[in-house]
């Protein structure tokens, strides 16, 4: 295409509609029609990464191959597109004030007042169409975070008001998503708070092109006429979004609305053949329709909000489908498990993994998890603070050092086989400065991991500070846990299994950032039909 085009996604009435999903799937039903497409979240906190917040207040911090630490809607992007998103893709209002603040201090705007108009402004435009730029794009899905009305958001639906004016009608259009609720005590979907975020949206001079409404229920023809009368928008612009039974329904559901028509028509591009979504079709089938179930234990300390693991919930879901298997997640939270009840919460689950985490909060749960899989046979999969737990587990109870631990959760341990490497000692700041991004590992053959990668050379992103301490190696080797990843240019350990186990394999980079719809993580793929044979081997008991 001549000219990138832009799409701004914004949002209005509640947060939590979905605005991520909606530019996940408008992304994805333009891909498969041959377009070349990529989706940036705006987040209009002063954070400059969501890195140092508590996934508590905003869910898991998802990692891009080039070690940006990024809003979990990026996880959303790449599952459904399978194109890896980078630093470009996540802006925060932290990142745009400090770099407007550095220039400031450089000199660059010497003589003038700075404003966020146009100093603000111009750095979120410039940030825009960065990505456009960078990668040559027939369009680019920018999601502004928050709710129209919000103060934080106000130079963010400015900068949108002057790149709509500057690019032209054909070449950018804002798509709003709001919600229509159901009253039932009326019996009556209303229309009211739409309009008036629209109002909100015209107060700041932008109008909608289209608009998204998220129901509970089927939407009428009046309702549409209601608000194509009261938001000037054609008829034909507003869609409706009803609530689906997975978030990956929701391409379909926006094909069937023919939402991605309706974008091409406005930018004047020819509607052609439909897309091909038959991969997608296909996995939504396996999805719909397992043929078997497998329960999974999986213990974390985040349990009770549902995003803090977004991205390891999700690659089940693709490796199940891929197995046509249903992997039944089970959240337990690792503080609840003690010595007494440790056997009661695990014993009916064909699989266990421990999650990722930090901190010394329920780490004990996690490492009485850990002896439980390896003592029983249950397939074990540990993720980066998972893996460190397995291998505290390894030294503390077959290796008889006691208080082994990492030196994140005890400083004077005496036995720190988890530990900060050297060149990590001297960094106190915490924004930014774990081990992040895509690093290489060499795998060993004969082994879980090479089993399920089929490969030797592999890539994973990390998240971490603390590494495997090479100290123990000889010793961990000698008594049957050995690794079976490693990174080929530092010697660092990234693979962990053990021997005489059907399955137990800590890996401490992240699998679950690189799954994808349509290319499901492969040690995910792996766990879960080790899982299966588990429980082959239990109904046979
Ligand atoms: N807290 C551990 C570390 O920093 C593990 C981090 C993680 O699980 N992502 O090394």
């Amino acid at each position: 295409m001549a000219s990138t085009k832009y799409i701004f996604i914004t949002g209005g009435v509640t947060s939590s509609l979905g605005k991520g999903i909606i530019s996940a799937s408008l992304g994805k039903l333009l891909q498969a029609r041959g377009f070349s497409v990529s989706i940036q979240k705006i987040d209009p906190y002063l954070n400059i990464d969501p890195g140092t917040l508590n996934p508590y207040e905003h869910g898991e911090c998802y990692v891009t191959t080039d070690g940006a630490e990024t809003d979990l809607d990026l996880g959303h992007y790449e599952r459904f597109l399978g194109v890896p998103t980078s630093q470009a893709n996540n802006v925060t209002t932290g990142q745009i004030y400090q770099t407007v603040i550095n220039k400031e201090r450089k000199g660059d705007y010497l003589g003038k007042t700075v404003q966020i108009i146009p100093h603000i402004t111009n750095e979120i435009k410039t940030r825009i169409k960065l990505l456009a730029k960078k990668n040559k794009l027939d369009f680019v899905i920018t999601e502004i975070g928050g709710t129209v009305g919000d103060i934080e958001s106000l130079p963010y639906i400015e900068a949108v008001r002057q790149l709509k004016w500057e690019l032209g009608k054909h070449n950018s259009l804002v798509l709003h998503l709001t919600l229509v609720p159901y009253l039932s005590a009326a019996q009556e979907l209303k229309t009211k708070p739409t309009q008036h975020s629209v109002k909100l949206l015209l107060e700041n001079g932008v109008q909608p092109d289209i608009i998204v409404l998220r129901t509970e229920r089927s939407l009428t023809k009046e309702i549409k006429q209601k608000v194509s009368l009261f938001c000037n928008i054609e008829i034909d612009s507003v869609i409706e979004a009803i609530d689906a039974s997975s978030i990956y329904e929701v391409p379909l559901k926006m094909q069937s609305e023919k939402l991605d028509e309706t974008v091409l028509k406005k930018f004047d591009l020819p509607i052609g053949e439909s897309p091909d979504l038959k991969p997608w079709k296909e996995f939504l089938h396996k999805l719909n329709n397992p043929i078997d179930t497998v329960n999974i234990a999986a213990v974390g300390k985040y349990v009770e909000l549902q995003d803090a693991y977004k991205s390891i919930n999700d690659s089940f879901i693709h490796a199940g489908a891929h197995n046509q298997v249903k992997a039944k997640i089970k959240w337990i939270h690792s503080e609840k498990i003690n010595p007494e009840n440790v056997e009661k919460l695990l014993k009916d689950f064909d699989a266990i993994l421990v999650a990722p985490g930090f901190g010394h909060r329920g780490i004990e749960g996690k490492i009485l998890t850990v002896k439980y899989a390896r003592e029983n046979k249950i397939p074990f999969f540990g993720i980066c603070l998972g893996m460190q737990c397995a291998v505290i587990e390894f030294a503390r109870n077959v290796l008889n050092l006691k208080d082994a631990h990492s030196s994140e959760m005890h400083r004077t341990t005496p036995f720190p086989v988890i530990d900060l490497m050297e060149n990590q000692k001297s960094i106190t700041a915490m924004g930014g400065t774990m081990r992040l991004g895509a690093y290489p590992c060499s795998i060993k053959k004969k082994t879980n991991a090479h089993n399920a990668y089929k490969k030797t050379q592999i890539t994973e992103r990390h998240r971490h500070r603390y590494e495997f301490n090479d100290e123990y190696l000889e010793k961990f080797t000698e008594a049957g846990m050995f690794p079976t990843g490693i990174n080929p240019d530092t010697n660092l350990v990234e693979i962990m299994e053990i021997k005489d186990h059907p399955w137990f394999v800590g890996v401490q980079f992240h699998p679950e950032y690189s799954s994808t719809v349509l290319k499901p993580h492969p040690l995910f793929v792996d766990f879960i039909k080790a899982a299966l044979e588990q429980k082959k081997l239990r109904t046979k008991k």
